[in-house]
């Protein structure tokens, strides 16, 4: 695209909300060109966004350092940056930094020579079964009609992989590129192997995690089109694909694609607003879709393809319920009588196991039993964990840890502390006292922290020198271990407490992910979930297998109290050192807004201190505002914020569509 101007427009990776003019003296660039320009006293790359705005004196306005020597973005890249800035309600030079994070990347060193990929579409096809097929044809058929999305929707262990690599396949015979989006790269390795096989050469991947030389490789093969099959983390959603023509999201009901930090968006949603601008399929992979997703799906605006049954002679486990009330247990114990029954047998079967627990270390309370003291993070508003393998206590939200204290730092007494409650390191000390001869490992992601070592420990499982495997959420994550057939939950209620208005769907489907991690292959599996609470409709749905009617009775409740998938919000949090100034800023922000949105239908909710109400030394006060889906909160919520001033000491976080609650 040519522009006509000697003043041209940038937008630069830097916290505003605009672009800025610069004139260029030679030849004029083209909009998505990388340009290298004077900023204050800087030099910074941004890309040529449009015409300038002829509003600065030509005496002012600074010329162009230089042009690089890289193609421009495709204008896709551009549209989709406004569009996603926009709804996120992210100054759009933030958003520019999702593009090319680190502008190191950008420029080609002499050496560089990326490696290309030849896929072979035909490589080795597997034999669907007759589900697999027909879901395979129907997303093949998507896959040149424009956009569309569409949820595969299969039980766990039924081949999604298999189903979505057929999408896949098609993607590449039409030469275009294809993009794999995952929540999360620790579990990636097994997968990557499986693409490699399927298509005879390795996906280019990318994550934060790669080198500064990988990045650099890996971008530019995407931007020349060469890279035709990219795998990866929500950030890989931004990069300039001049030519994608698919792309699928695993596990779409995951909370990881929600990015939390710097710049909030949910990699899902964002992924789907791509393909819509991009006039591409996107299909969006779970055996727990989320509930905005099924209602989507319900009213008709994504198509769905479902599969039934797992692949192969693999059955669906069997769920039962251990009602813990029923077993009388020391307060330091947690493994009830039949869940080591099974554990037992299970051992002496040679078979494998999987005890589940979503809390990390030893126990997530150490309480004085002489004062009754919590012992908490001075800098958070939470409880310290204990942590023995590293004989600490440790903050899970800033970095602050001390070790193991001997006496109470509070009342000063000695052997007073108790620690309460289980983690994943106190449950496998119960196993090994009560059954030292399995070989037992821990998988949370303290421990598991790469992909090489979740790759591991993975090698480990699948050969068979492991017996049980204790571990957190992370262990739900598409794992395939064919000897494993017993899945015992230490807590089924753990996520249920406490007012986060998504804990039922977000506890319904961690447990039946992890519930799904059982007898995958020859050996029918067991799931043993114990609870305090057996009549609670969310562990009730789970042990007699009734999805379709937890999901109907939970969108009954989000549709009664107005909220999402129905309704939609958006949070708006000040946080600072100084709790009164805090609260006194918010108060007058929530004033303004309350005039600001009268009859607007706009509902607010608080000021109220926010999920985390000290984090990091700041604390933090929270306006939740909730309208329905039709109205454009986001461009109310972005002219509101132009209306008001916030003091400087303050940081003002906005979030659109939050996910957490507690
Ligand atoms: P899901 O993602 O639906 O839980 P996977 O795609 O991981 O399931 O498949 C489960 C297991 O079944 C994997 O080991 C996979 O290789 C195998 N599998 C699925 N479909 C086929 C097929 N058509 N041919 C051979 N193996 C298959
Ligand atoms: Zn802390």
């Amino acid at each position: 695209m040519t522009l006509k101007n000697q003043q041209i427009s940038v937008l630069l990776p830097v916290p505003f909300d605009k672009t800025f003019d610069y004139e260029v003296s030679g030849q004029i660039p083209d909009i998505g060109t990388f340009v290298e320009v004077p900023f204050g006293s800087r030099s910074v790359i941004g890309v040529v966004w449009g015409e300038g705005s002829n509003t600065i004196e030509k005496s002012k306005i600074k010329q162009i350092n230089r042009i690089l020597p890289i193609q421009p973005i495709p204008k896709i890249s551009i549209e989709f940056i406004e569009r996603m800035a926009e709804y996120t309600i992210t100054r759009k030079g933030l958003a520019l930094k999702l593009l090319f994070g680190n502008a190191k990347i950008i420029e080609p060193k002499k050496k560089d020579a990326p490696e290309i990929n030849h896929y072979n579409p035909n490589f080795s096809v597997p034999n669907l079964n007759e589900e697999q097929r027909n879901a395979a044809d129907l997303l093949i058929a998507n896959a040149d009609k424009g956009f569309s999305v569409t949820l595969l929707d299969g039980v766990t262990g039924s081949g999604k992989t298999e189903v979505f690599c057929e999408a896949i396949a098609e993607c590449l015979r039409l030469k275009k590129q294809a993009l794999l989006l995952v929540p999360e790269i620790a579990m990636t390795a097994a997968l990557i192997n499986r693409l490699t096989n399927r298509f005879s050469a390795p996906p280019v991947v990318w994550h934060s995690g790669l080198t500064e030389k990988q990045k650099r490789l890996n971008w530019r093969a995407i931007l020349s089109g060469e890279a035709l099959f990219v795998i990866g983390a929500r950030s890989a959603l931004f990069l300039p694909y001049p030519n994608l023509g698919l792309i699928i999201a695993d596990e779409e009901h995951e909370q990881s694609y929600k990015q939390e930090e710097m710049i909030l968006y949910h990699g899902r949603d964002m992924a789907v607003l791509r393909a819509n601008i991009g006039k591409i399929p996107i299909v969006l992979s779970s055996a727990t879709p989320s509930l905005e997703t099924v209602l989507n799906v319900r009213t008709n605006k994504y198509n769905t393809v479902q599969i039934q049954q797992r692949f192969g002679t693999a059955l669906m486990p069997e769920v039962g319920l251990i009602d813990l009330r029923k077993h009388t247990m020391p307060a330091s114990e947690f493994i009830s009588p039949p869940l080591l029954d099974a554990l037992k047998k299970n051992l002496s079967e040679q078979k494998q196991s999987m005890l589940f627990l979503n809390r990390r270390g030893y126990a997530p309370l150490t309480l004085c039993r002489g004062c009754g003291a919590r012992l908490s993070c001075p800098h958070c508003s939470a409880w310290l964990i204990a942590h023995k393998s590293s004989n600490k206590l440790r903050c899970h939200h800033c970095d602050y840890n001390i070790v193991l204290p001997k006496i109470c730092p509070e009342c000063k007494a000695e052997d007073k502390l108790a620690a309460c409650g289980p983690g994943v390191e106190r449950i496998a000390e119960e196993l090994y006292a009560k059954l030292p001869s399995a070989r037992t490992a821990i998988m949370a992601s303290d421990v598991i922290n790469t992909p090489a070592a979740a790759q591991e420990l993975v090698d480990k499982v699948l050969n068979k020198e492991i017996d049980v495997l204790i571990g957190t959420q992370i262990m739900a994550k598409g794992y395939h271990f064919p000897s494993l057939t017993l899945v015992g939950v230490i807590d089924s209620d753990i996520g249920l407490s406490g007012g986060d208005p998504r804990a039922s769907e977000r506890t319904f489907a961690l447990l039946q992910q992890i519930s799904g991690r059982s007898g995958r292959a020859m050996d029918k599996g067991t799931v043993m979930l114990q609870t305090v609470a057996p009549e609670n409709p969310v562990i009730n749905a789970i042990a007699k297998n009734l999805k379709n009617d937890f999901i109907d009775l939970e969108l009954q409740e989000r549709q009664s109290y107005n909220l999402p998938p129905f309704w939609r919000l958006i949070s708006i949090t000040l946080s600072c050192k100084q709790e009164d100034f805090v609260i006194q800023e918010i108060n007058q922000l929530a004033l303004k807004l309350n005039r600001f949105s009268k009859n607007t239908g706009v509902r607010i909710l608080g000021p109220a201190p926010a999920p985390f109400s000290k984090l990091r030394g700041n604390y933090r006060h929270r306006l939740l505002l909730q309208a329905p889906k039709a109205f454009a909160l986001s461009s109310f919520v972005k002219h509101f914020l132009n209306s008001v001033q916030v003091s400087p000491r303050i940081k003002l976080i906005v979030d659109v569509d939050p996910y957490n609650f507690l």
